[in-house]
């Protein structure tokens, strides 16, 4: 039977952990060929390369750091150099530094700020400008955003700086999916709810259980079936969407997005 992501190139930033290592198997369980990136995890980034070889599948892995253009220009160079196109950018990698907007001193805020301005909205910025003069080539590519509900108007304390990068996201994707959708890129975002992962917190979890009306936490293979919906051609006619994960929550300060 066809899988499908059947000889597919496939780059999943941030994959050796969390929702990007099961975005990674997922993949590879569909037939994509993947790109294991990481900041530091070498050891668990070499386990998933380990267990999608050990499924029948091909990766490799390359260390990045995403926040760093040299990084991401090497980063697709190396997948470029092994594969010769891609055709799948998962924008996952991120990272979630917590700051009260009051109760935080002002330089650790700022400092917040900055550090994740750098990882989830630069990083993003830079992986879409170096995949896409490729894909631009082959007038062909899937781009999946990793937002959150944080992004579109749920609340947390001590998430602003957070929310800010995933709102940043979402904006990007659709003005990516506007001047990307002529040369045949589809640009779609997916927001994910609380998902149990090393991001996630005790009390995150607790709160997502009780504000959303399945009544559990996301599993990191919930989000990687959508993704591989958004990166298969199942989805070719979507674009520019956010397509939210998150179990029904139920506490949303606005739905005018
Ligand atoms: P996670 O378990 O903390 O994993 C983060 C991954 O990103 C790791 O593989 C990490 O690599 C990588 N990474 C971090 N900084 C990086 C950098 N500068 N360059 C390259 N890779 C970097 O996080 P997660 O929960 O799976 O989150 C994945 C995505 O989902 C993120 O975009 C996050 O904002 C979003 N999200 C998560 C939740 C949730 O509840 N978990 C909810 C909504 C949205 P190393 O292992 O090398 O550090």
């Amino acid at each position: 039977m066809a899988r499908r992501l059947d000889g597919k190139i496939a780059i999943i930033t941030g994959s050796s952990r969390g929702i990007g290592r099961a975005i990674a198997l997922e993949f590879a369980r569909e037939g994509a060929k993947v790109c294991i990136n990481y900041a530091k995890s070498e050891d668990m980034a070499r386990q998933v390369v380990e267990e999608i070889k050990s499924l029948g599948g091909e990766a490799l892995m390359i260390r990045a750091d995403v926040s760093k253009l040299d990084d991401v220009k090497q980063l697709v160079k190396g997948v470029i150099d092994r594969f010769g196109r891609i055709d799948i950018l998962v924008n996952n990698a991120a990272i979630m530094l917590r700051g009260d907007f009051l109760e935080t001193e002002d330089e650790e805020f700022y400092r917040i700020l900055d550090r994740m301005w750098k990882v989830n909205v630069k990083g993003v910025v830079y992986c879409c400008k170096e995949v896409v003069k490729h894909m631009v080539k082959n007038r062909y590519g899937k781009i999946i955003n990793i937002a959150s509900i944080a992004g579109i108007g749920t609340a947390f304390p001590g998430t602003t700086p957070y929310a800010m990068t995933k709102a940043a996201i979402v904006i990007l994707t659709r003005r990516l999916a506007f001047e990307l959708g002529p040369y045949g890129i589809n640009v779609n975002a997916i927001a994910p709810g609380m998902v149990l992962t090393d991001m996630s917190t005790p009390e995150g979890v607790e709160l997502a259980r009780k504000r959303c009306v399945l009544g559990r936490v996301g599993s990191p293979e919930d989000i990687a079936r959508l993704a591989v919906f958004l990166a298969s051609d199942e989805s070719s006619y979507i674009t520019g969407q956010v397509i939210v994960a998150d179990g029904g929550r139920i506490d949303y300060l606005t739905h005018s997005l």
